[in-house]
């Protein structure tokens, strides 16, 4: 039995923990918010459920497959999400990519030749990232293992060849190739996904969102607890409002955490939080790593962050549902002069694109009788107006007023009387995220998605060994691209690192 120390309890720490108390290890989780979760974590205000981060997941295959190995999936109620598309030219809720490439075309006649080259080039890279029924093959050992990396290993040249073409070039340079800058069509194709993804996981992306799309009916906080209270019946031990300050090594080994002046040892370390911080700041002996290493880690792109808007509505579900005709909508805004690349335009959020999500039209109890709530989200560009007021609380304070207030003009487009209805309001920058995650600049999945911004040479491969031994890294940051996918992946490969 190994003593092991788990910082965080996001997905990653939390699946880990089960996986490895189950294994008869001794593991104790230091959290440093005051509930567990992290990304996957929400929150009630005024009687409103609101998820804090993430909406949803896919991945599905795998996601399962972790309940069911943790013993925890007869507990959970997953629920696939539809999603809306809306602009001023189209509005369906496809049910896979060929019926969004006919609601496309429908909006688009004029463009019919332009889509027909862009949809042949995306169709080339249909189904790359495997068989969305099969969990990924990190969550798998030995035998098992092997033979479900078979399919990625036969399409191993297709792969190769189509990565020389596109794998380079970002969502954005793939859509100016069809589209001017500020057309309609650019904007739509450079903002599915992160706008700087490789063009080569659209087509996945599309479908994926289209097929795979979940979340949990009871709001994903109601996961991170069932999990918690698992790992505490299995024998874990949860340590809240404890953040860990120091990762203790001797001889280049971790041997313990110290957290709230006390300090614990520990055969292992696993890092299931921030892979920057746990280097450049919590790690007690910086000169474990390199001085080009430790360069590397502060200079690499993290993915962008997200602005959040939460609002607990006096209006009954069946009001909202007639405008949102589904529990998931994404709004495309087609004025000209986004730019997600400009963190000095001031007008940014009445320019961008909105996801709008309520947890209220998915499960009514999570919103006071009669009442419905609504999240409005979108991405942001990196240290948005010298990063939200530069550190002046009042100029914070303005910024955050005004995103909100053009998230809200936008939304209500949609939901014609959603300003006179607001009965709770509030919103998260990225440095709200950062705050509660600890993760740098609110990086929302990760490492930057831009592929020419890698962090790891191989940007699928999960890497959770560090150049110090007995450290781990058990969360999404072990894979560039990040998210639940890339969080699960990671604790699956510490749990079978630890013997
Ligand atoms: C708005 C939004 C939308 C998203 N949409 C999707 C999506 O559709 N699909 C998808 O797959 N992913 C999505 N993601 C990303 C996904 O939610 C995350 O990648 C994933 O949940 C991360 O899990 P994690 O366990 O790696 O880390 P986190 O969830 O970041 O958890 C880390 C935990 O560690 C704790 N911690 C950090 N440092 C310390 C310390 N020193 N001491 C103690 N505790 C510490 C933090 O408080 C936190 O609870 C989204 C994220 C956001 C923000």
């Amino acid at each position: 039995m190994k003593n092991i120390i788990i910082i965080g309890s996001g997905i990653g720490g939390l699946v880990a923990g089960n996986l490895l108390v189950k294994k008869g290890h001794q593991v104790t989780i230091f959290e440093a918010h005051s509930m567990p979760g992290g990304y996957t974590a929400g929150f009630y205000r005024k009687g409103y459920y609101f998820e804090s981060g993430t909406l949803s997941f896919e991945a599905s295959a795998s996601v399962f497959k972790a309940m069911r190995d943790i013993g925890v999936w007869e507990k959970i109620d997953f629920v696939k999400l539809s999603k809306r598309f809306v602009s001023e030219d189209f509005d369906g809720t496809p049910e896979n990519y060929e019926d969004f490439k006919r609601m496309i075309y429908a909006g688009f006649p004029a463009d019919k030749q332009k889509l027909d080259t862009v949809f042949s080039e995306l169709d080339r890279t249909a189904g790359l990232m495997g068989d969305v029924n099969e969990p990924m093959p990190f969550l798998y050992s030995g035998l098992k293992m092997i033979s479900s990396m078979l399919p990625y290993l036969l399409s191993g040249p297709k792969l190769m060849k189509l990565a020389k073409q596109y794998g380079d070039l970002t969502l954005t340079e793939f859509a100016a190739r069809y589209f001017e800058k500020d057309s309609k069509l650019f904007k739509l194709f450079s903002g599915i996904g992160y706008p700087d993804m490789s063009a080569m996981l659209l087509e996945a992306t599309i479908s994926v969102m289209l097929t795979d799309l979940w979340t949990v009916k009871d709001g994903m906080q109601s996961w991170a607890d069932i999990l918690a209270e698992n790992f505490r019946q299995l024998g874990g031990d949860l340590k809240l409002n404890a953040y860990v300050d120091k990762i203790i090594t001797q001889n280049g080994t971790a041997v313990g955490a110290s957290s709230r002046n006390t300090v614990y040892d520990a055969d292992y370390v696993i890092s299931a939080g921030d892979y920057k911080k746990t280097f450049l700041k919590l790690l007690d002996d910086k000169s474990l790593l390199s001085q080009e290493l430790r360069d590397n880690i502060g200079s690499a792109a993290p993915s962008e962050g997200i602005f959040t808007v939460y609002l607990g509505l006096n209006m009954s579900n069946e009001e909202l549902s007639k405008y949102m005709k589904v529990d998931h909508v994404f709004a495309l805004d087609t004025k000209p002069g986004y730019d997600i690349y400009n963190s000095e335009d001031g007008d940014f959020f009445s320019k961008t694109s909105i996801l709008l999500h309520s947890s209220s039209m998915v499960s009514p109890k999570l919103a006071p009788q009669g009442k419905s709530s609504l999240m409005l989200q979108a991405m942001v560009p990196y240290h948005w107006m010298n990063n939200w007021g530069g550190g002046d609380k009042e100029v914070y304070g303005q910024l955050k007023e005004k995103a909100m207030n053009a998230m809200i003009d936008r939304a209500s487009r949609l939901i014609p009387r959603l300003k006179e209805c607001i009965d709770y309001k509030d919103a998260a920058t990225p440095l709200t995220y950062e705050r509660y995650t600890h993760n740098t600049d609110g990086a929302s999945s990760a490492w930057s998605w831009n592929p020419k911004k890698k962090f790891y040479k191989n940007g699928m491969s999960v890497n959770i060994e560090t150049p110090v031994k007995n450290l781990y890294i058990g969360s999404c940051w072990a894979m560039q691209n990040g998210g639940v996918p890339g969080a699960l992946a990671a604790a699956y490969q510490c749990a079978k690192k630890i013997k």
